[in-house]
């Protein structure tokens, strides 16, 4: 049993169309709500402990958890929210609970016990906020057609495409809808299903075949057999459309929030063409990383990537647009659910391995390698060949060795690491080598690690 979203885009009516803004704008208004009560209780509770009032005679908090927001919401809600039937109840319940779990992921960023990077307190959404809204219960589902999607409140919608691909799946018993979430992106609705499903994926066709991939921008995707995906380039493609569209846009009467200018309905349509266009290019990028992470996992057992650092890499303006034009954070994602499915291994090197200056032959380390060199030469033992596909055998001679799971920290790079690596300055200055080659704690990486890795020869 795994979960898994289904997502349809729908083609609503006009009045279909008013009770899915509706919907969304009910869980909005919920959540502000509960966010604003949180904020007044905890205000109150820091002027009274200014006033030196004791911690027992303090106001009482209000709780955070989405059951008491929901009890505190449903007393409410006839004073505050008097139009509130026209909702399904999932809507606020929607909110209150994305609320919840908003405050406690403050809570557990603040106490230190979540990854990632520190999160905010809570904002109010405002109007341009996405919409969305989630149900979990009620009547929801497919109906018999196969075109239709059924929501409360708001009806039997329309889809843009056969729900085919689930039906089926509902129809033999091997699935069963958890809950429904209506969203509103790019001019377009949608509802996405969150399923509870019995996938029969089937195995890979060699499951003890691996392979290394290194990802990067000239060349989507090297891999280690040699093969070499090429850089789709959706967004370029596009550029000198986007650009002209972008003109257009801007020669047209846009919003104002200081003058209060409303926009015009020339410089609205101009916005839909340009989120058109940007629609078809993450389509189009997307459709090909599926087609590829499917490739990959069916035919191979194990793949090795890099732990690319995206974020950082996005931060550098200068390949900002190309990095995130190949899309190396949702093809790892991807590979990852799927290699799960399939009984697939997938191995993440970490993020010090130097796949790139490695040679694939003998194991040394050159100490630079400047981005501009294309072709791997090692000096130490005479060996050529492709950069990208250097790193790509680097990456899947891993496999026979003991490296570590996404997480841990540990792999080829504590053995023969190159110089001027941070996490290993220290450790060159203990063994006190000056010569400024590559450093050495553990002895040179035998051949044989990988020459018994299939289709590296
Ligand atoms: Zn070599």
């Amino acid at each position: 049993m795994v979960l898994q979203a289904y997502r349809f885009a729908l083609d609503p009516t006009p009045v279909q169309e008013m009770g899915l803004r509706s919907h969304c704008g009910g869980q909005r208004y919920s959540y502000n709500w509960g966010l604003a009560l949180i904020k007044v209780n905890l205000d109150q509770r820091r002027a009274e402990r200014s006033y030196g009032v004791a911690e027992t005679d303090l106001t009482p908090s209000v709780s955070w958890s989405a059951y008491s927001l929901r009890k505190l919401w449903n007393h409410a809600k006839g004073v505050v929210a008097p139009w509130w039937a026209e909702n399904s109840k999932e809507a606020y319940s929607s909110g209150l609970a994305n609320l919840a779990t908003a405050l406690g992921n403050w809570n557990a960023s603040k106490a230190g016990t979540s990854k990632g990077p520190n999160a905010r307190f809570p904002r109010f959404k405002g109007k341009r906020a996405g919409l969305s809204c989630r149900l979990t219960t009620g009547s929801f589902g497919l109906t018999d057609d196969r075109r239709h999607v059924k929501l409360p409140r708001i009806g039997v919608v329309r889809t843009h495409e056969t729900t085919r691909k689930l039906a089926r799946h509902i129809e033999r018993g091997n699935a069963r809808i958890r809950s429904a979430t209506i969203t509103y992106r790019r001019g377009r609705w949608f509802c996405a299903f969150s399923v509870e499903i019995d996938r029969r994926d089937p195995v890979s066709t060699r499951s003890d075949s691996v392979v290394g991939v290194d990802l990067g921008i000239k060349s989507l995707a090297v891999l280690s057999t040699g093969e070499v995906i090429p850089n789709p380039r959706h967004l370029d493609h596009k550029l000198r459309e986007l650009r002209r569209l972008q003109r257009q846009a801007a020669r047209r009467i846009g919003p104002d929030r200081v003058t209060r200018q409303v926009p015009s309905a020339r410089w609205r349509k101009a916005q839909t063409r340009i989120a058109r266009l940007h629609t078809a290019v993450a389509n189009a990028r997307r459709d090909g990383l599926h087609k590829l992470s499917t490739r990959l996992v069916r035919a191979h057992g194990t793949i090795v990537l890099e732990d690319l650092n995206v974020a950082g890499m996005l931060r550098n303006r200068r390949v900002a647009r190309h990095i995130a034009g190949v899309g190396m954070g949702e093809f790892r994602r991807q590979i990852t659910y799927k290699a799960g499915w399939a009984g697939g291994r997938l191995q993440v090197a970490d993020r010090w391995f130097p796949s790139s200056k490695t040679c694939s032959a003998c194991g040394a380390v050159r100490a630079k390698l400047r981005l501009s060199e294309r072709m791997f030469h090692c000096d130490q033992c005479g060996f050529t060949l492709d950069r990208d596909l250097n790193a790509a055998r680097n990456l899947a001679a891993l496999v026979g060795e003991a490296i570590g799971g996404m997480s841990s920290p540990s792999c080829g790079a504590t053995r023969n690491e190159p110089d001027g690596n941070p996490r290993q300055t220290r450790t060159t200055r203990a063994t006190g080598t000056a010569t400024g080659r590559p450093t050495r704690s553990t002895p040179r990486r035998k051949v044989t690690a990988y020459e018994t890795v299939p289709h590296v020869s």
